[in-house]
């Protein structure tokens, strides 16, 4: 049954709502998609849950065109399994904990490895099993630091997420494979313009990680690529740029300055006025921290780069060095700095762990703890250059003391040598080969060949689908609205009836059934004494591909067909509209 504007719950929205800060989450808002309940929270209205279907069914596609068999796990989890792979504690604020009448501790799945893991124990038990991937489609919830962006980063969202099981890596290495094939036919069907980059690896054990980024100015990962041999990477993966002592001593001496006094968040800002100032305005506390590198000069004399970092992401920084942010540490420090610091973006700066971002633009609070008796050094970076190649074990110890660093210094590509661009984009999905790490922490072992317990190698796959809606809509849009590619639109055609007379609105529902015939969906503006001004606008919003214009000219019997993309109009006779527009 086509959709009518005159009953369909929707009310389209002229002005923009305050807190939107990009135009995917605008649009969505004011074209009826989504209603914001709470940060990071929202509700998909009837035209946005369509969508979301949409970017679901392809995702389904692809995941079962590859073999992979769908399933559902709960959002409500017992604590037991995170406890066993460390991650109850490990998630820290980021999970949603919950305690049923017993006051047994659950908490609200983030992700679901343990779960899987778990599953994949009960049921099989020998390498005859496998190989076997599994997905779900799924609501996942997680306490982000900093929601944003409408569905783009919600505390609840919606996740495809597979995992492959395999007898032993070279398994793997095809499950994976699948896996990103597969991502990339999704990607390319939900039309938006992304580059594979290279992930996090490292302190993970070396495995090999991918992420789909959608490119994008108002994403939130930075990467860098090389337009010569396609080489592109996180800035999050390997190449961590970060000061270290080596690239300090590799600082031209003139921008490397010891700071004299104590260290606070003030006397920083003063020391870079005066030794980097900047052209447009002078530092302030809470500024980015950008072209400048920090180093800690403990009182013994050793040399430590500064964290630069969030919150959220201290799982992050752990598993790069392995283990050793105190999260009890980090949150108290975060709420005496925060409360002390209104107004500034969360992030913290402290000694112990490697931020990630420190040269592309987190804003920071300087860690109150590294006042006494320490000094630091700072030096001036160039975007891209001064990038520094530290491997976890190799560069430095598990507690952050670095030993020696390979830096290469130049904004030059590793395998070729060309220069690199760097660039942003949203994280749409990612495939991480897991190796052992679950398997063995819930001891997920299967008899081999030769009747021998063997530990299961797994890998897993995500993709952001709420996210996959904003994202879709942020590449796809005028200043008037949204425009949807067809596969995503939430009707295939939009009807609407102008005027008040009654053989347009007979019309339009008899199009409107010849187009459902052919298996279209179709959304039909049949509200009477509503303008046509009104109607066209609230046509362009919603964004559906193809409209359909029935008024004036059926008389003599035309309609006017336009494609919203291009905004080209045509007259169709009213008999030949279905194969005009299918
Ligand atoms: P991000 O770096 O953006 O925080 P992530 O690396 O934490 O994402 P994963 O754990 O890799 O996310 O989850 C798989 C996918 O789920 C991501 O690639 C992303 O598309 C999506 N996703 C993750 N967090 C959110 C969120 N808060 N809101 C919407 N989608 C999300
Ligand atoms: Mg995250
Ligand atoms: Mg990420
Ligand atoms: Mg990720």
């Amino acid at each position: 049954m086509a959709l009518h504007m005159s009953s369909l719950f929707l009310r389209t929205l002229r002005e923009d709502p305050a807190d939107a800060e990009v135009p995917s989450h605008r649009l969505l808002v004011r074209a009826g998609y989504v209603r914001r309940v709470s940060p990071g929270v929202y509700t998909w209205l009837p035209l946005g849950l369509r969508v979301l279907r949409n970017v679901e069914r392809i995702v389904r596609e692809e995941m079962d065109a590859i073999g992979a068999q769908e399933l559902l796990f709960p959002a409500l989890l017992p604590k037991e399994p995170f406890e066993a792979t460390g991650r109850w504690t490990e998630y820290g604020d980021n999970i949603f904990r919950v305690q049923d009448r017993k006051g047994a501790d659950h908490l609200l799945g983030p992700t679901h490895e343990e779960m899987f893991t778990l599953a994949v124990k009960d049921l099989f038990s020998s390498y005859k099993d496998l190989p076997l991937s599994i997905y779900q489609i799924q609501t996942k919830f997680r306490d982000e630091a900093r929601p944003r962006a409408g569905v783009l980063r919600g505390r609840e969202f919606v996740m495809k997420d597979s995992y492959s099981f395999d007898v032993d890596e070279a398994g793997l290495d095809k499950s994976y494979q699948l896996h990103r094939d597969a991502y990339v036919r999704i990607f390319d069907r939900l039309g938006f313009h992304y580059v594979i980059v290279e992930a996090m690896a490292g302190a993970m054990g070396g495995s090999k990680s991918e992420e789909f980024l959608a490119t994008a100015e108002v994403g939130e990962d930075t990467y860098v690529r090389c337009t010569s041999c396609g080489y592109a990477a996180n800035v999050e993966a390997v190449r961590v740029p970060t000061p270290s002592p080596v690239a300090f001593d590799g600082l031209p001496a003139a921008h490397v300055e010891d700071t004299p006094a104590t260290p606070t968040i003030e006397t920083l800002v003063d020391h870079l006025n005066t030794h980097f100032p900047r052209e447009d305005r002078p530092w302030v506390a809470g500024d980015t921290l950008k072209n400048v590198v920090v180093m800690l000069v403990h009182p013994d004399g050793r040399r430590e780069p500064l964290a630069i970092g969030l919150p959220g992401d201290r799982e992050v920084d752990e598993k790069r060095l392995g283990a050793q942010v105190e999260p009890a540490e980090v949150e108290a420090f975060d709420e005496k700095a925060f409360a002390e610091h209104p107004g500034l973006v969360k992030g913290y700066i402290g000694p112990g762990a490697l931020g990630t971002e420190g040269t592309t633009g987190i804003r920071y609070l300087l860690d109150p703890r590294v006042a006494e008796g320490t000094r630091w050094v700072t030096g001036a970076n160039e975007p891209g250059r001064h990038v520094v190649d530290l491997v976890a074990g190799r560069d430095f110890t598990a507690d952050g003391t670095i030993e020696a660093a390979e830096v290469r210094v130049g904004d030059q590509c590793p395998n070729c040598e060309h220069p690199l661009e760097t660039a942003r984009g949203i994280e749409m999905g990612h495939v991480f080969q897991l190796g052992t790490k679950y398997a063995e922490a819930l001891d997920l072992k299967v008899l081999d060949q030769n009747g021998k317990l063997v530990t299961v190698v797994m890998g897993s796959y995500g993709v952001g689908v709420s996210r996959a809606v904003a994202c879709v809509a942020e590449g796809n849009h005028d200043e008037l609205g949204l425009i949807w590619p067809r596969e995503l639109s939430p009707v295939d055609v939009h009807i609407v009836a102008t005027g008040k007379d009654e053989p347009v609105f007979v019309a339009a529902e008899e199009i409107a059934r010849n187009l459902e015939a052919q298996g279209l969906s179709v959304l039909v503006d049949d509200r009477k004494g509503v303008s046509p001004g009104v109607k066209f606008k609230d046509s362009e919003l919603i964004g559906v591909p193809t409209i359909v214009v029935v008024g004036r000219g059926l008389a003599s019997g035309v309609v006017e067909v336009k494609d919203r993309r291009s905004g080209a109009r045509r007259e169709v006779a009213v008999g030949e509209v279905v194969d005009a527009v299918v």
